[in-house]
């Protein structure tokens, strides 16, 4: 026992010496290493240092980047819309600038500069003979023919410190034609600098390539904008290339770090500036010393802590086994402990001893170095994640696999207006972001799934904003795995591209529709004549139909109000109609003055005749422009009932021809079109051909209808004379078909002869053979084309002369119209043909633009009241006061008025009232053969 305890005493005593000796032999090269660590971590902190400022400049050069990348893409827009507008109209090209920088506040103004460096057009105003061809983006631009930017300068237009971008243009021969240029504000960057923390004293820069600050974050008044930076600084920037850390004295002398970055745009052979952070050294050394100093007070504190307990657990260990000593011995190596060199060792117990102390040392330095290693690489990884989804413009969230909301980022959640609380583990299709769409929550849900195993789904979508307003955002869903394919997160991302969809929606919305009175334009009625084609086709009980409006008379109205009123007439019309229209029916103009309207799911084809007639109505009140109320009348065809698998172009044509159809029968009334209108209108283009060889072959002759003077009991005062056709095969065809022939071939000048030299031969016959004949004139028509014939007035002296006839005896019909639209020429015209003292006669009076005040310039004798305006005195009380005003302003200018359809004795006598004896119609007489008129003659 005391042997035992001798023995077990004196290894307790040798245990505790060595056990002090191997602590001070482990503390003494600890501290030292602490020493050592101190001095590397100082070299630690400048190079961390290094590394985020680095992340700063380059976070701010992307900034800067996107901005130089949306800058270029609003340029192109820009172009793309300047491109249809005439360069000289200035107006035109400064009202889109105006608008795009109403868009886009961030820029101070847009330009256009022409291929000589003049500004000509900006968003601002600008004045003329202002030359850029020495700024740095033109020369650089027009050299590249690419985007390029600028430097620090004084805008040429507002006078402000701004910073240029400029995209050149080409014209449609792709040669230089100038610039776009837009200038910004130099502060545009500014509120994204807030972001940024920054070291004390330190400021970050941005600077053009001549070294002006073009921006200092934050601001100082001693260190403005358009200021150059200290020289020496420029100089090691120039030398730095692309990016770079130095250590320099900055303009006051002090010792400071500066971390840049280049600025380039694609294609340019010079960077057009920097970004700059700038830290003074000093606050940067004193962070590391503190450092220093607090952790060797620390680890000087742990070294002593392990001495005394080593001492202690040397004391206990008296009474112990070697056992608890070796554990002791670990415990005190969880320390930052060197391991004893093999040298060292001594023999014996010990030597076991201190082995195993050694390779425990060894291990837990391993395992520390491999911990330190995992744990800054994190932090690194993390910092640099979390910095992107803080700053990042694009909305980000993050979602477990089922969809449920985990975290968004702030441009996420300020875009919404709601705080990550109110929607943090709510279903994502719930959240304020797609709520308000059962259609968009679909096409998401659709999209988690499909995620879940992997992959990205990508689609445009809209969000409302947190003020209500629309924005637009190209969305993807990305799904990340576990290694072994379970879903871990699913990626939510979203980038507001409203402006790019404002533009885009824009362009196309000019693309198809009519700049005047922004109905569809041909393109879009076409493609949606198309869908209805389509649907019917699908679905047969669709009834769908195609009306053509054209305003009557409309050059008149043009020529004679001009074209600027003429517009106001057009936007007035196109807005009557549309008020008349469904809202998924279409309006859309045609051409000049047509307009063509799709009607769609309409119960049946006679409702589309139902909407004519309410079109029609719609112009009954007048059009007033600049105070001038103007009467507007529509001829309206319709393409009732569509064949089965038909054109977009054949369903406006059809329609196009019942409108023509509808105008020769001036009555008002829309028509529908019919396989035998079109037959007809075939039929009619062939008999064209045949029409000088039918008067050769003698198959036209003269009618007469009697025009009487019905305050004389009906006394014959003349005749109209009126054509005829009778074909061989087809029978009679109407003088209002072959007339309109003739006139489109101009044949009516040789037919217009023929019936004038055979009426003329008529008379003087007559005159032979009856007295009364003598008293009575021949009223014969002349369309326009012959009046505008230089041979005309020639012509009908010659067959006066021929058949010696008073000329007196004759009058020539003329319609209103047509001396509406006669021009100076045809003025003169008519004062020749009144010079051999034959009448003119105003025909169709009333359908016309009915300006009196022209009738007095010119040579007439006569009016003849339209018979649609007869016939209509009956019903619409107003055709009375018409007929009433005309009859007596007629008087007070010295003309003769006859009125023409007068079908019943009502209208004589409502007639004979109004002081308009000269009566011409079917209550009369029917137009006579040659024959029966010579007969109504002789009997008086
Ligand atoms: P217009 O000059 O207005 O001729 C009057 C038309 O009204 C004639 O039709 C006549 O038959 C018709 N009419 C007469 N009284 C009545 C009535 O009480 N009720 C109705 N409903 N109609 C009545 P028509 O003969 O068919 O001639 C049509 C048009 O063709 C004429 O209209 C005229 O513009 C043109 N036309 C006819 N012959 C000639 C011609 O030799 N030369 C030229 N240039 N044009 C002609
Ligand atoms: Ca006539
Ligand atoms: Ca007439």
């Amino acid at each position: 026992m005391s042997k035992l305890s001798v023995k077990i005493h004196c290894l307790a005593g040798h245990i505790r010496r060595t056990l002090i000796v191997v602590s001070l032999a482990a503390a003494v090269p600890a501290l030292g290493l602490i020493a050592y660590l101190g001095l590397e971590q100082r070299k630690l902190i400048v190079d961390e240092f290094k590394r985020d400022s680095l992340d700063v400049v380059e976070a701010v050069f992307t900034l800067q980047r996107q901005f130089s990348d949306k800058t270029k893409n609003l340029l192109e827009t820009l172009d793309r819309l300047l491109a249809d507008i005439p360069p000289d109209d200035i107006a035109g090209n400064e009202r889109i600038l105006r608008e795009v920088l109403a868009a886009n506040p961030a820029y101070v103004t847009f330009a256009v500069v022409d291929s000589n460096g003049l500004l000509v057009a900006g968003a601002k105003p600008v004045s003329k003979n202002i030359s850029v061809a020495n700024r740095r983006y033109w020369v650089l631009g027009k050299q590249s023919m690419r985007f390029s930017a600028g430097e620090y300068a004084i805008s040429h237009t507002t006078e402000e410190p701004v910073f240029h971008f400029a995209l050149p243009r080409r014209d449609k021969a792709g040669e230089f034609s100038g610039m776009l240029v837009a200038a910004v504000k130099l502060n545009f960057l500014e509120q994204y600098l807030d972001k940024f923390q920054m070291p004390q004293g330190g400021a970050l820069l941005l600077v053009d390539n001549k070294g002006i600050r073009l921006l200092r974050h934050p601001r100082s008044p001693s260190r403005p904008e358009g200021e150059p930076v200290a020289s020496n600084i420029l100089e090691l920037l120039d030398k730095g290339g692309a990016s770079g850390f130095f250590k320099a004295p900055g303009y006051d002398g002090t010792p400071r770090f500066y971390t840049f970055m280049r600025l380039w745009l694609e294609g340019e052979p010079r960077p057009y500036g920097a970004v700059v952070l700038a830290v003074p050294v000093k606050s940067i050394e004193t962070m590391s010393t503190d450092l220093l100093a607090r952790n060797m007070l620390l680890l000087a504190v742990a070294a002593l802590l392990a001495l005394g307990l080593a001492r202690y657990l040397g004391t206990r260990a008296l009474l112990r086994p070697a056992g608890t000593l070796v554990q002791a011995a670990k415990r005190l190596g969880a320390g930052n402990l060197h391991p004893i060199a093999e040298g060292d060792v001594p023999g014996g117990e010990l030597g076991v001893l201190a082995r195993s102390f050694n390779e425990m040392a060894d291990s837990l330095l391993l395992r520390e170095k491999q911990r330190f290693i995992a744990e800054s690489a994190l932090a690194d990884g993390e910092k640099k994640f979390r910095a992107l989804f803080e700053h990042t413009q694009e909305l980000i969230g993050l979602l477990s696999p089922e969809g449920l909301l985990l975290k968004a980022n702030p441009a996420a959640l300020s875009a919404a207006g709601v705080d990550m609380n109110s929607v943090a583990g709510k279903p994502f299709w719930e959240t304020p972001w797609w709520n308000d769409d059962p259609k968009k929550q679909l096409q998401l849900k659709q999209a988690i799934e499909k995620v879940q195993s992997g992959g990205v789904v990508t689609f445009e979508t809209n969000h409302r904003g947190a003020e209500g307003q629309l924005l637009h955002v190209e969305f993807s869903l990305q799904g990340v795995l576990s290694e072994v394919g379970e879903p871990l997160l699913l990626i939510a991302e979203g980038r507001d591209i409203t402006e790019r969809y404002v533009m885009e929606s824009r362009l196309r919305h000019m693309a198809l529709h009519d700049p005047l009175t922004g109905l569809a334009n041909r393109t879009l009625l076409r493609d949606r004549i198309q869908q209805a084609i389509s649907w019917a086709k699908r679905n047969p009980k669709e009834c769908y139909s195609v009306l053509f409006i054209d305003i009557d008379r409309f050059k008149v109205i043009n020529d004679s109000l001009g074209h600027a009123s003429g517009d106001v007439i057009l936007q007035q019309v196109a807005a009557r109609f549309q008020a008349m229209l469904r809202e998924g029916d279409t309006l859309a103009r045609y051409g000049g003055d047509d307009f063509v309207v799709l009607v769609r799911a309409i119960p049946s084809a006679r409702e589309s005749i139902r909407l004519a007639r309410r079109l029609t109505k719609a112009l009954a009140q007048p059009v007033e422009v600049d105070g001038t109320r103007v009467q507007v009348s529509v001829s309206i065809g319709i393409e009732l009932n569509p064949p089965s698998d038909p054109s977009p172009d054949e369903l406006i044509r059809n329609a196009n021809l019942a409108m023509h159809h509808a105008k020769q029968f001036r009555r008002r009334r829309p028509k529908a079109f019919t396989a035998r209108l079109l037959e007809n209108i075939k039929s009619l283009q062939f008999i064209e051909q045949e029409l000088p060889e039918a008067l050769k072959n003698g198959q036209f002759y003269l009618v007469f209808q009697p025009i009487v003077d019905a305050g004389r009991g009906g006394a014959l005062a003349g005749f109209e004379v009126l054509s005829r056709w009778h074909h061989p095969q087809r029978g009679a065809i109407a003088p209002m078909e072959f007339i309109r022939l003739a006139e489109d071939t101009g044949f009516i000048i040789t037919l217009g002869e023929w019936v004038l030299d055979c009426a003329c031969q008529t008379l003087a016959a007559w005159v032979d053979d009856s007295e009364c004949a003598s008293d009575i004139f021949l009223s014969v028509n002349v369309s326009p084309r012959q009046i505008a014939d230089p041979g005309f007035t020639p012509m009908v002296r010659q067959i006066l002369g021929k058949h010696s006839l008073n000329p007196e005896k004759l009058h020539l019909e003329i319609t209103e119209t047509a001396i509406m639209e006669a021009s100076s020429q045809n003025i003169d015209r008519l004062n020749e043909l009144a010079s051999l003292g034959v009448h003119l006669s105003i025909d169709d009076f009333g359908t016309g633009y009915s300006n009196l005040a022209l009738m007095t310039k010119l040579p007439v004798s006569n009016l003849k009241i339209d018979l649609s305006i007869v016939m209509a005195m009956d019903d619409q009380p107003g055709n009375l006061a018409v007929v009433k005003a005309v009859v007596t302003m007629a008087r007070a200018l010295g003309l003769d008025v006859v009125a023409e359809g007068v079908e019943t004795g009502r209208q004589r006598d409502m007639l004979l009232e109004l002081g308009c004896g000269l009566q011409q119609g079917y209550l009369h007489a029917h137009p006579l053969a040659v024959n029966q008129a010579q007969a109504l003659l002789r009997n008086g």
